[in-house]
């Protein structure tokens, strides 16, 4: 793989530091240094404005567009409307200038230039010397902050201090709802507003509505003046400042969305109003982050000792991740960016369930239960989108942010069923590992079984009626379109056919008149289950025995060979240098396909099994997607191939910060982001949690001397800390239940445990 590191920023364990400023950096520090709190995030742009290429972003989690036009395509199940997550108001506006020379980072003179964003509080700083042309000097500094408990909440702090002249200054601060969507398009109109009170509501064509105002407080002498014109609120301070004094602007904003259109603009504006009486001070927002991050690491926090690049790479997953999403609201889910840039419209993929959910189950199970829950209030839509595709049950979408499928490209949206299998997937690890039944009976047994009847339904037996499978598909691997027998596919197929007849089975012992109450509510009958019982025996696996390797599809050994190592260089990123079409007339892979099955079924599958598909398949892989080596990195860890593995996980803390796929400027890759976590914990780790029991089999790269981990399973935190010497788990409760440690069971208590290979 030639992915070649941009390093950059500065390496600290609990930092990510600029030390100078570069505008060709600039769109990627925007992406690199956005803070978000789940309800919504902002860019790291420099909000003074510069003349950098710039993709000034502020969003909200579910707040959207529809596209204004149909497509004019009516091709039953093709989408013809898509939505995407829209860019927003830009709370932080800020102009400055002083005897008519204005503050452009890009084209003024600074020293001392330095960029900060603390892991620990979510805290953005950034100061320098600014250098006027008749030399004056003027130190400047800004700060920001997105409250992460008092979600509507976020600051902006400036502060001022001449350094050897004492005059006036001009600050212009403001809210401006004139931000160009794609840096191209408008989308709000603003026809509410109270200019006394700093506030304006924005609205998008299809009545979406964000409200936001501030406050201002801080410590400065001066005149205000608040002009309004073409959705731009400004406030012009004229201030006298003096050399070697202090001036502090606080800027204290609230933000409050519709994204339900239940009220009026005017409404809105009142409530706003009365969220700007409460709105905390900066350093009070401040503490109570540095209280939640620290409960955070708490959970979820990964020490490596021996190398600081992926300790800080780490630790910046982690912190960008529980931005994105910590659970708060159960109609969020995690876009591919996450609230980090627009680039895949802010959609919520098969990504989540994937690999995202592994993280939450183990870190924040009320996380990982509210994203279920999304799927649980988008079922209607996905009962729609099965009639539209023909089929019956439930089917969910490969791109969204509402529960409709937004996907134009109809080769992903029809063909790809993998989406509905991983939410199926996905309820059936949470409640395996969190035992939360009533999760279950009141929500989960009903997406399971409408799951597996979109799946029955899109399958079908073979001409002569001796097996079944299915037909036109696009697996995980994107390389391979409309094929048939999907190893992936027909596996996973299987196993949520059995799932839906064991839940069943299972939960009617438990509460069988809610059992009784589901299969009413949707004429689930008996009939179906025998179906499925005779379809599961049925199921078509391209398995040989001698070889052990499963075909990733029908045809697939036939298929024309790639090398994919004598590609050029400079033809990746495949889909922007061949054509469409050019993809797909080979045997080159995206991303995990057969691996991906081993992963989530991993106790499953022999060692043998795993050994003979990873070397088989992965030098057929390309990794075009930021999802594969991760996986791939877990497999060769368990298959004896540390190197390798280590190899693969080169990158995965590091994606962003190191700009490995040249693309970080759009947004940060939040779900591959995940799956770094995912590398660590089961891939070094050796994490599995898809048997009867919890295993683990750790073992430690070579370069370092230490890592640790931690898990919440069951009753208790588990801290995993591996050396060369031996690995402790240390609890803080006694466990109820085994786990397995290098193949032995154990119970675990309460306190440390030392164990070895
Ligand atoms: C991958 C998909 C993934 C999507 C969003 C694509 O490149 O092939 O598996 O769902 O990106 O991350």
């Amino acid at each position: 793989m030639a992915k070649i590191a941009n390093e950059y920023y500065k390496i600290h364990p609990w930092k990510i530091i600029e030390e100078e400023y570069d505008q060709k950096q600039n769109k990627i520090s925007e992406s690199i240094f956005s803070i978000g709190n789940e309800y919504m995030g902002v860019r790291g742009f420099i909000e003074e404005g510069v003349s950098a290429p710039s993709l000034l972003g502020s969003y909200f989690n579910g707040i959207y567009e529809w596209n204004p036009e149909e497509t004019g395509l009516h091709y039953k199940g093709i989408v013809n409307r898509t939505h995407w997550m829209v860019n927003a108001v830009n709370w932080l506006y800020t102009r400055i200038s002083i005897d008519h020379e204005q503050l452009d980072l890009a084209k003024i003179r600074y020293e001392d230039f330095t960029r900060e964003l603390d892991l620990k509080t979510g805290e953005l700083k950034r100061k320098f010397i600014w250098v006027l042309r008749d030399k004056k000097r003027i130190a400047l500094s800004f700060g920001r902050l997105i409250d992460m408990k008092n979600v509507i909440y976020g600051h902006q702090r400036i502060t001022i201090k001449p350094l050897n002249f004492s005059g006036k200054i001009n600050v212009i601060i403001g809210l401006d709802f004139s931000i160009k969507h794609w840096g191209k398009f408008d989308m709000w109109q603003v026809d509410q507003m109270n200019l006394k009170q700093r506030i304006l509501v924005g609205r998008t064509a299809s009545k979406q509505m964000v409200a936001s105002g501030y406050k201002l407080y801080g410590k400065f002498r001066g005149k205000s003046k608040i002009a309004y014109k073409d959705r731009l609120l400004t406030e012009t301070l004229t201030l006298n400042v003096k050399e070697n004094e202090t001036t502090i602007i606080e800027k204290r904003i609230a933000n409050i969305i519709d994204k339900n259109q239940a009220e009026d603009q005017k409404t809105i504006l009142n409530q706003l109003h009365a969220k700007l009486l409460a709105v905390p001070s900066y350093q009070s927002s401040l503490q109570s982050n540095e209280m939640f991050f620290e409960r955070v690491a708490h959970e979820n926090d990964i020490e490596i000792i021996g190398d600081d690049k992926n300790q800080q790479g780490i630790r910046f997953c982690l912190f960008q991740l529980t931005q994105t999403y910590h659970g708060a609201d159960e109609t969020n889910n995690i876009g591919a960016k996450g609230l980090t840039g627009e680039a895949y419209s802010g959609h919520a993929f098969w990504d989540t369930e994937t690999y995202c959910l592994p993280f939450y189950i183990f870190s924040n199970p009320n996380a990982a239960k509210n994203l279920l829950m999304f799927r649980y209030h988008t079922l209607p839509q996905a009962r729609q989108r099965a009639l539209d595709v023909d089929c019956q049950g439930a089917c969910y979408p490969i791109a969204t942010l509402n529960g409709y499928e937004s996907c134009d490209l109809w080769q992903h949206a029809s063909l790809q069923p993998q989406p509905s299998s991983a939410v199926a997937y996905a309820i059936w690890h949470y409640v395996k590992i969190t035992n939360d039944v009533t999760f279950m009976l009141d929500y989960g047994l009903e997406m399971i079984l409408e799951i597996s009847r979109y799946l029955k339904s899109r399958g079908d037996w073979n001409s002569t009626h001796t097996h079944f499978g299915w037909y036109g598909v696009m697996g995980p691997d994107e390389f391979q379109m409309m094929v048939s027998h999907d190893t992936y596919t027909n596996f996973i197929g299987k196993e949520i056919l059995k799932l839906a007849v064991a839940t069943i089975r299972k939960l009617q012992k438990i509460d069988p008149e809610k059992v009784k109450a589901v299969r009413e509510k949707i004429n689930f009958s008996n009939d179906e289950i025998k179906e499925y019982q005779n379809i599961i025996k049925h199921i078509k696996l391209l398995y040989n025995d001698e070889t052990k390797l499963f075909e990733q599809h029908a045809g697939y050994y036939d298929l024309p060979h790639i090398d994919i190592h004598k590609i050029p260089v400079t033809n990746f990123p495949l889909y922007a240098n061949w054509s469409y079409d050019r993809i797909f007339r080979n045997d080159m892979i995206k991303q995990p396909a057969v691996l991906m099955l081993m992963f989530l079924f991993n106790q499953q599958f022999s060692l043998a099994q795993k050994k003979a598909n990873y070397l088989f398949y992965e030098p057929r892989t390309i990794h075009e997607s930021s999802l594969s080596p991760s996986i791939h990195s877990v497999i060769a860890a368990e298959i004896g191939k540390m190197k390798e593995a280590v190899n693969l996980f080169g990158f995965a803390t590091r994606m962003d910060l190191d700009d490995y796929n040249r693309n970080t400027s759009e947004g940060l890759h939040m779900t591959s982001i995940a799956a770094a976590w995912v590398n660590i914990v089961y891939g070094f780790g050796g994490m599995r949690s898809d048997g009867e029991v919890l295993l683990f089999k750790p073992q430690i790269p070579k370069t370092w001397t230490y890592y640790s981990f931690k898990v919440r399973y069951h009753n208790a935190i588990i801290k995993v800390s591996v050396s060369k010497k031996e690995t402790i788990f240390e609890l803080d409760n006694n466990l109820d239940v085994p786990v397995v440690i290098y193949g032995k069971s154990v119970k675990l208590m309460k306190g440390k445990q030392s164990f070895h290979e």
